[in-house]
């Protein structure tokens, strides 16, 4: 496999994560693995732009995440969008990071995304200028399915332009390319998971145990 000189390609993991769950961490743990990725960097959102206001505070959902991800060396939290208090971004989040030592000019980023998440590009800030920062690696979810003819035109055609086959592209240029990668399929979301949350049923296996201790002590998520 060619390598950019940048070094392995670094994974980049944003959401909004109210609360994380297993799908999120089988998703950075399988992209890990299947597309040769050195560590993926977990950045929860502090005020997401596109979408309604989370139900717990940015530091809590932050905490969650440095909860569930704990013990994992391959997983690295990243609080930056959510210290600066105030609406995130993808694209100045990736610019940031090409500052940092650890990732600099030349070592390959790659942007994790579900399909959901990616069907929806085109609503973000900038989003044209994702993949002159990052390549783009969308991870299988049921009920969302990843082929150019289910995408808004534009990025239909990007998605046709920039699709690689095979993940090893991601590691030979620090950005710019698509892949896919269809990881097991769990449906799991946050927004069941309040669902359950709400109405005093268990979440024990949809997320990890210490978000569960963590959420009943907090008194999260409760029906109000
Ligand atoms: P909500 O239900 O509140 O919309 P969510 O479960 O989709 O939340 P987010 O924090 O919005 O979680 O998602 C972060 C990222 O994880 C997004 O790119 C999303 O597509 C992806 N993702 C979330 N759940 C899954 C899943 N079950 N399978 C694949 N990708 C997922």
């Amino acid at each position: 496999m060619s390598e950019a000189p940048g070094g392995k390609p670094l994974g980049v993991f944003g959401g909004t994560f109210d609360p994380v769950h297993n799908a999120h961490l089988r998703l950075a743990e399988e992209a890990l693995d299947r597309l040769g990725l050195a560590q993926v960097r977990w950045i929860p959102a502090g005020q997401p732009a596109c979408r309604a206001a989370p139900l717990v505070s940015a530091a809590q959902r932050l905490e969650m995440v440095r909860l569930a991800i704990a013990g994992n060396p391959r997983f690295e939290l990243d609080s930056a969008e959510v210290d600066a208090a105030q609406s995130s971004y993808t694209v100045p989040t990736l610019e940031r990071l090409r500052q940092t030592a650890a990732c600099g000019a030349q070592r390959p980023l790659v942007l994790l995304v579900g399909a959901d998440a990616f069907a929806g590009l085109p609503a973000w800030h900038r989003w044209e200028s994702l993949l002159a920062l990052a390549h783009i690696a969308v991870a299988h979810r049921p009920g969302f399915p990843v082929d150019a003819a289910s995408l808004p035109g534009a990025l239909a055609s990007i998605y046709k332009e920039r699709y690689r086959p095979d993940a090893a592209a991601l590691a030979a240029a620090p950005a710019g390319c698509i892949v896919n990668f269809a990881m097991t399929q769990l449906d799991i979301s946050a927004t069941k998971v309040r669902a359950l949350l709400s109405k005093g049923h268990s979440t024990r296996y949809l997320i990890p145990d210490a978000l569960v201790t963590y959420i009943h002590d907090h008194h999260l998520y409760l029906e109000n």
